[in-house]
């Protein structure tokens, strides 16, 4: 029986990719003033990926590593004008309206009060903070976790640290390899709803076989599959 529905945040209950891939147009256009119609995409990804480790995910590791790119793609010849404007770039995102997915609040609504709720969200501690805020969705969730990253042994921790039991745990998220295959491997349920847009480093091959898992094409269809999987709500 499952009692406790676990959530990621970007891009499962509120637009995020579209801020970076927007942003990454941004700085196309800085870059193509030294370098007109150079395709920036493939070096910024190889930069973020080479600073992952160090910075961890988040907007301010991402408008370190669009500084370091424009300064390679444009051979050191990008000014410093340019180079604050793409700071700037960074604080834009930072206080970017957080927009909802369709459907969010009434999901959230219809489950909240009945299991316990978690937000489980991976990134900087400062932007996860502030969106959550933002995004007014905090009162329904029983905890919040922001953690560096999303493997299993980062799940394990989390669950135990709330006795919940992941046998009983269902993980809703736009990822396959941070938000389904880490809890499925933990013995739980996990459930994909796929974003419009997927960060090449959110990428997977095949999917699990595996009957705890399920894809969904909007998340309004959770209560739905719930419902099928005969999960215990604890008051109804
Ligand atoms: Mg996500």
């Amino acid at each position: 029986m499952i009692e406790t529905l676990a959530f990621d945040a970007d891009d499962t209950l509120w637009h995020n990719e579209h801020l970076f891939q927007d942003t990454q147009e941004k700085l196309a256009e800085i870059v193509g003033r030294h370098r007109p119609g150079e395709d920036i995409a493939e070096a910024l990804y190889a930069v973020e990926m080479r600073n992952l480790a160090l910075f961890g995910y988040g907007i301010k590791g991402f408008t370190l590593s669009m500084v370091e790119a424009a300064i390679e793609l444009t051979r050191g010849r990008i000014a410093a004008e340019e180079i604050h404007e793409i700071v700037q770039l960074g604080k834009t995102m930072m206080t970017a309206p957080v927009d909802l997915l369709e459907g969010v609040e009434a999901v959230l609504d219809a489950v909240s009060g009945r299991y316990r709720t978690l937000l489980i969200t991976k990134g900087d501690m400062v932007d996860q903070t502030s969106k959550i805020e933002r995004s007014g969705l905090a009162g329904h969730f029983d905890q919040v976790e922001i953690v560096p990253r999303k493997d299993a042994a980062t799940y394990r921790r989390v669950f135990d640290r709330h006795g919940v039991n992941a046998a009983q745990t269902l993980m809703v998220g736009n990822s396959m390899p941070s938000d389904v295959l880490p809890v499925l491997e933990l013995g739980g349920f996990a459930v994909h709803v796929p974003y419009a847009i997927l960060w090449a480093h959110e990428a997977h091959d095949a999917d699990p076989v595996n009957e705890r898992f399920h894809r969904l094409e909007r998340l309004g269809d959770l209560p739905v599959l719930l419902r099928r999987l005969g999960a215990s709500p604890r008051s109804s």
